[in-house]
């Protein structure tokens, strides 16, 4: 047998690279992580965005839900979650009103499906949830598992949860649950976030996106990460490092052979080194691209993100207190007839007018991402994440112009809730500069190679195999197979593998060392 370098070889150092290293140093293993950027993290990161100013923003993912408390305690991450006050804002288009979804005081939440005309949507928004939050406790713990058939999964479910979120399309479910527009465009922007989709959609892209919004850790709720995006990833790194992974930044894989040597430029050196397995953090056609693989994909994302940094919260035209709106997400032209507008727009080439987005605050939960001045001058994070603005809007014309387009448009559909204009709140770089930054599906290809930007690698797929399904290798029945032997996904590109979750990375380790232990157990 040919001696290698490594045991394992993780080409990638994205979050889920890390927990992947994390396990397999753990169990003993030889690893290497190899990453081009100059941190660790991809899409889990934060960073000093602005010159000069002591803000340091989650730069693009900015939530956690999926990520399992079993993998924080299997690797003794040190990481603060912190719960929001409040489940959502909303406020009525062309109106002074808003739905508040109030996560402590019923009561608040009840009158406010009142106020805006929806006191029948009230009853209907509990038993939905709590269906979710059934479905949740049920198909939660089978995520860190080897994969179920779908059969077995709609045994566990029930005909009933199965039929409203895995075979109807996931809008079709929201109309016949809610009366109102706006309630059930609330419900409805769970499907669609990095997901180009109408809102009936048959392909069942938004049931896919919902289903794994609603099922995080049994119950779906959506938590800040106290020091921002970076402090999880920090904490994986941290630990991979402790239990003896190698990480190397500043390192970018050129090429991977099937017999697993991989190439890579660190800091203008070529290196080649071997390895037993190869596990990808990145997508299916950066993969085939290292392999020498060119191959036309279709993978696309559809989103653009805005973070800024504001004087304070802006004051909304409902008058309801910045603190409750800002408090959760705060939906902006988000109604169900606006969202399938919007999805006609963007299919016919438009920008949407309006833009459909939803905001988030960090800093109202956890201030800690500025500095002290910041902090007690009463500044403000705010995220701003974009529905319908698929990257097929970017082909054909100037990317520069197209972005600041999107700006614009996103300014503008902020504005439309506020009584001031956003653009006068943001706090001025050292450079002058008004600190807003907007984030391109392109800007994602480039920065981070998710293709067509899209946020999670690749369109979500359901967390189970089919029920002929081969599962007949270790693989397989993980759900981390690229077809290559021994070269395996370990990132949002695995089955059940999409969002800030660390699950892809738990599943690739579990492959390995179900293959590895079989190999042992067979000599
Ligand atoms: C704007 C945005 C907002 C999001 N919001 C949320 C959110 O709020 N909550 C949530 O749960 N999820 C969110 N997501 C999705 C989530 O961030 C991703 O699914 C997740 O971070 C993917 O992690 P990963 O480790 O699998 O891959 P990535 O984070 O993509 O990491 C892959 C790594 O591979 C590196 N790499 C690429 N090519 C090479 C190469 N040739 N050689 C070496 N290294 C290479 C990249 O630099 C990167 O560091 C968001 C994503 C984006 C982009």
């Amino acid at each position: 047998m040919v001696e290698r370098d490594y045991d394992v070889a993780i080409i990638g150092g994205g979050h889920n690279g890390l927990v992947a290293a994390a396990y397999l140093a753990k169990a003993g293993k030889k690893v290497i992580v190899l990453e081009k950027l100059e941190g660790l993290g991809g899409a889990a990161v934060s960073e000093r965005t602005f010159p000069g100013v002591d803000a340091n923003l989650s730069r693009y993912s900015y939530l956690v839900s999926l990520l399992p408390k079993q993998i924080i305690d299997d690797l003794g991450l040190d990481l603060t979650l912190a719960p929001r006050r409040y489940g959502s804002y909303t406020p009525e288009p062309g109106t002074n009103r808003g739905l508040l979804i109030d996560k402590h005081d019923e009561s608040v939440t009840k009158d406010s499906f009142q106020s805006i005309g929806a006191a029948e949507d009230f009853d209907s928004w509990n038993e939905f949830y709590a269906r979710t939050e059934e479905l949740a406790k049920k198909l939660f713990p089978t995520v860190l598992e080897p994969l179920k058939r779908q059969t077995e999964v709609r045994e566990l479910i029930g005909e009933e949860l199965w039929n409203e979120f895995f075979v109807n399309p996931i809008g079709k479910s929201v109309a016949k649950n809610f009366k109102s527009d706006l309630v059930r465009g609330v419900v409805l922007t769970d499907a669609l976030i990095g997901t180009f989709a109408a809102n009936e959609d048959a392909n069942l892209d938004a049931n896919k996106c919902f289903l794994y919004h609603v099922i995080g850790n049994e119950t779906g709720e959506w938590q800040i990460p106290v020091g921002g995006m970076g402090s999880i990833s920090s904490a994986m790194a941290a630990s991979a490092a402790d239990f003896g992974a190698e990480l190397k930044t500043n390192s970018e894989v050129i090429a991977i052979t099937e017999d697993r040597t991989v190439t890579f430029v660190e800091v203008g050196d070529e290196k080649s080194i071997s390895a037993d397995f190869v596990l990808v953090n990145v997508a299916e056609p950066v993969l085939n691209k290292l392999l020498g693989r060119h191959t036309r994909h279709n993978i696309q994302g559809a989103q653009v993100k805005v973070n800024m940094l504001l004087k304070r919260l802006p004051k909304l035209k409902s008058r309801v207190e910045p603190e409750k709106a800002f408090g959760g997400t705060f939906h902006i032209n988000e109604n169900f007839s606006q969202l399938q507008k919007a999805f006609d727009d963007a299919s016919s080439g438009k920008i949407p007018d309006p833009l459909p987005l939803e905001i988030y605050c960090h800093s109202i939960t956890d201030p800690s991402i500025l500095g002290d001045k910041l902090q007690k001058s009463g500044a403000q994070t705010l995220t701003a994440f974009v529905l319908h603005t698929p990257h097929a809007l970017l082909e054909n014309s100037d990317h520069d112009l197209m972005r600041k387009l999107f700006q614009d448009a996103v300014i503008e559909s902020i504005n439309s809730v506020l009584d001031e204009d956003i653009s006068s709140l943001l706090i001025q770089d050292i450079d002058g500069n008004p600190c807003i930054e907007t984030k391109t599906t392109q800007d994602l290809e480039n920065s981070l190679g998710l293709p067509g930007g899209n946020i999670f690698h690749a369109p979500l797929s359901w967390p189970f195999a089919k029920d002929q399904e081969d599962l007949g290798s270790a693989e397989k029945r993980w759900g981390v197979s690229t077809g290559y032997p021994h070269i395996y996904y370990c990132g949002s590109t695995s089955v059940r593998g999409g969002a800030v979750s660390g699950i892809g990375g738990h599943n690739a380790a579990m492959a390995v060392l179900e293959e590895t232990n079989n190999n042992l157990s067979s000599k």
